[in-house]
């Protein structure tokens, strides 16, 4: 499971500006783009030349392993963004008209948005990316560019190339939406995602219902690395391995981990990776799971990766998994608070406020590290989580434990772009200058502190009653599941035992992350949705939900308030000791219908909560943040890890952190391209 972005742009503490790594120069600019609804930043990698050089050779190769694998979700996401991608790809590197022209510019603000979204739909918002340039401009593109790099099909003429094209990019009544949530319609077969080809979520249920054994207590995770498609009215699944779908770029993910392999720091690494590999090879998920048993129980190790398929957020029915990858060495200091939460994890688990039954009885090696990334790939770049809970299954986690990291350089990356930029969102969603002074003191804290709440202990704690479907909640099971971990997180963010650990500083800061929980949940996290749309992404879902439930059933008390100052709505948390009791309430709840798989209750709390936004409200919130002139999304170009030799022999790893986020994406067109565009 992933965390984004909590708070949208949270005021940056100045304890944060005194541990600044030491290598970096006043002059490095965090944010280096914007465009549309988009910012980008970079992100530094501090303590590098700490590392030894096996340590730096590792993580290079482990970086390769993590690019090779952007073309599997392009075509994860939509089954024509390959061939989008390398049209503009073409365009870009070898048009020779006029570059200076207004629809030029928007031709390029068009290729970068769907860079930045890993194909044409929105990546958070999932509706089509529709090109501001007019229509005839796309035919002048093409006629002015080198027609032997556009990939058309045997005999295809570069018109008839082009209408195809244009067709899939601007009419906005195709391919509408990446991952539908329209009830009205099959959610399947509504999606533009990839993962099933005429299939219908009944025939997909189906399918996959019929693998569960509920008296399974070790179930693989079905349907997790295969594309479901219908042939001659039969269902089939094309297995994602070296030999299967997108066997070209498996082979160049392997072929990297086998060189990193050769270096890794311990045996204990060898053998994991050599299981990964294994999977890669033959899609076995059982291999997958031997994989991740002994993936998280290495907690020894500097240097660590995510690579594989792996989170299912993209499915409409969250069984299949988009490919992702992070590669990333320990942040040792920041990763004695995390230890701290994780060395108590039992004490957490006894006292939460959810019902004995659907307690985990043991609480097993919840491990938690504060991590550097170094390299970004597939859905976690460009638009990274900042933190992960893995590995996924929730057998695994209960007889295994979990790992969960907080990464500290893209935080800090996200506050530094912040701060880069004059106006405060914060600022004008809150109501009075002594609530802004508190969030500006703890928010960064708080922050840092529920993100490991809710990965180290949220996802990993409770347990499912014995027979219950996993997948029981089915479409709404990842916004319940990150409401559930985040819910954890509040809850405990304000208990006496955060200061007797030394990890809040007083339980005034406390009161920051709830102010700032609402205000996020209530109003800001609105700006990233279009007028007139619903909330459809789970962690949205989630704070909504949670904010929304605590407002209503609050009520009584006016434990939330709705105030109005110069027409401009606010929302202010009055009773913060009855709001953690409103969150204790709704965590018991919702871990009562986990546990339970009671899928008509959590569909009615993500109904009746999670999804309608006031329309008036949401037209106010949208104003007030288009007048400050801020981009709700961000995302990172990554730095480039080179070798260094001399006299032929290989010496050091130096690091490049490049600017130009259009380069850095043509750059691996050229070099990480492997999968061939759907015809
Ligand atoms: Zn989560």
């Amino acid at each position: 499971m992933l965390t984004s972005v909590i708070v949208l742009l949270a005021a940056c503490s100045s304890k944060q500006k005194e541990t600044q790594p030491e290598n970096q120069s006043s002059e490095f600019k965090y944010l280096v783009d914007e465009f549309a609804d988009l910012k980008v930043m970079r992100y530094q990698i501090p303590d590098w030349d700490k590392l030894s050089l096996q340590q730096k050779e590792y993580l290079y190769y482990l970086g390769e392993a993590a690019k090779c694998g952007r073309d599997i979700l392009w075509d994860q996401n939509f089954k024509y963004n390959l061939l989008v991608r390398k049209t503009l790809e073409n365009i870009l590197n070898t048009y020779s008209g006029d570059t200076s022209t207004n629809e030029y510019k928007q031709f390029v603000v068009y290729a970068k948005r769907v860079f930045f979204s890993n194909g044409i739909h929105h990546h958070y918002a999932e509706d089509k990316l529709i090109p501001e340039f007019p229509a005839t401009y796309f035919q002048e593109l093409l006629a002015k560019s080198n027609k032997e790099g556009f990939p058309l099909k045997e005999g295809q003429t570069i018109e008839a190339f082009g209408s195809f094209v244009q067709d899939i990019i601007s009419n906005p009544q195709t391919y509408k939406m990446r991952k539908s949530n329209d009830e009205t319609q099959d959610i399947l077969l509504a999606s533009s995602t990839n993962f099933y080809d005429g299939v219908s979520k009944k025939e997909a249920e189906d399918f996959y219902n019929k693998m569960l054994d509920p008296k399974d207590e070790t179930p693989l995770s079905y349907g997790l690395n295969s594309r479901l498609v219908k042939k001659d009215g039969k269902l089939t699944e094309e297995v994602y391995k070296i030999g299967g779908r997108y066997s070209q770029a498996i082979e160049k993910v392997v072929y990297w981990l086998e060189k990193a392999n050769k270096v890794a720091e311990n045996d204990n690494q060898k053998k994991y990776t050599q299981l990964l590999m294994d999977y890669y090879k033959t899609g076995d998920l059982k291999t997958w799971d031997d994989y991740n048993i002994a993936w998280v129980q290495d907690t020894e190790s500097t240097i660590d990766f995510v690579n594989g398929f792996i989170e299912s957020y993209g499915d409409p029915l969250g069984i299949k998994a988009t490919w992702e990858a992070v590669v990333n060495f320990k942040d040792m200091e920041a990763t004695k608070k995390t230890n701290i939460i994780s060395q108590n994890a039992k004490w957490f688990e006894e006292n939460s406020p959810v019902d004995p039954r659907f307690k985990k009885k043991e609480v097993k090696g919840v491990s938690a590290k504060a991590i550097i990334a170094t390299t970004l790939g597939g859905d976690c770049f460009p638009a990274p989580p900042i933190g992960i809970n893995l590995p996924n299954a929730n057998w695994i986690r209960k007889d295994y434990g979990s790992k969960s990291v907080t990464i500290t350089n893209l935080m800090d990356a996200y506050d530094k772009a912040a701060e880069e930029s004059p106006k405060s969102v914060s600022k004008e969603f809150t109501f009075s200058d002594e609530e802004y002074e508190l969030g500006k003191e703890y928010g960064s804290i708080t922050s840092v502190l529920t993100t490991d709440l809710h990965e180290c202990l949220g996802h990993g704690s409770g347990q499912l009653l014995p027979g219950v479907n996993p997948n029981a909640l089915m479409e709404n099971s990842s916004s319940l599941e990150e409401a559930r971990a985040d819910l954890f997180a509040l809850y405990y963010c304000a208990d006496p035992k955060m200061v007797e650990l030394g990890l809040l500083p007083s339980m005034e800061a406390a009161k920051a992350e709830y102010n700032g929980y609402i205000r996020n949940g209530l109003q800001i996290q609105f700006v990233r949705i279009e007028l007139g749309k619903d909330v459809n992404q789970a962690h949205m879902q989630a704070r909504k939900l949670i904010s929304t439930w605590a407002y209503e059933n609050g009520k009584g008390d006016n434990v939330i308030e709705k105030k109005v100052k110069d027409g401009k709505t606010y929302f202010v948390v009055n009773d913060h000791e009855k709001l953690r009791e409103l969150f204790g309430l709704l965590l018991a709840e919702i871990q009562r219908i986990k546990s339970e798989g009671d899928y008509a209750a959590g569909k009615k709390l993500i109904d009746d909560y999670a999804v309608k936004i006031d329309p008036e409200l949401h037209k106010e919130v949208r104003e007030r943040y288009q007048a400050l002139n801020l981009k709700p999304y961000g995302g990172f170009i990554n730095p480039e890890i080179v070798p260094v030799e001399e006299n032929g022999k290989l010496i050091d790893y130096k690091l490049e952190y490049p600017s130009d986020f259009l380069q850095q994406h043509l750059k691996y067109g050229k070099e990480y391209n492997f999968l061939k565009a759907e015809e």
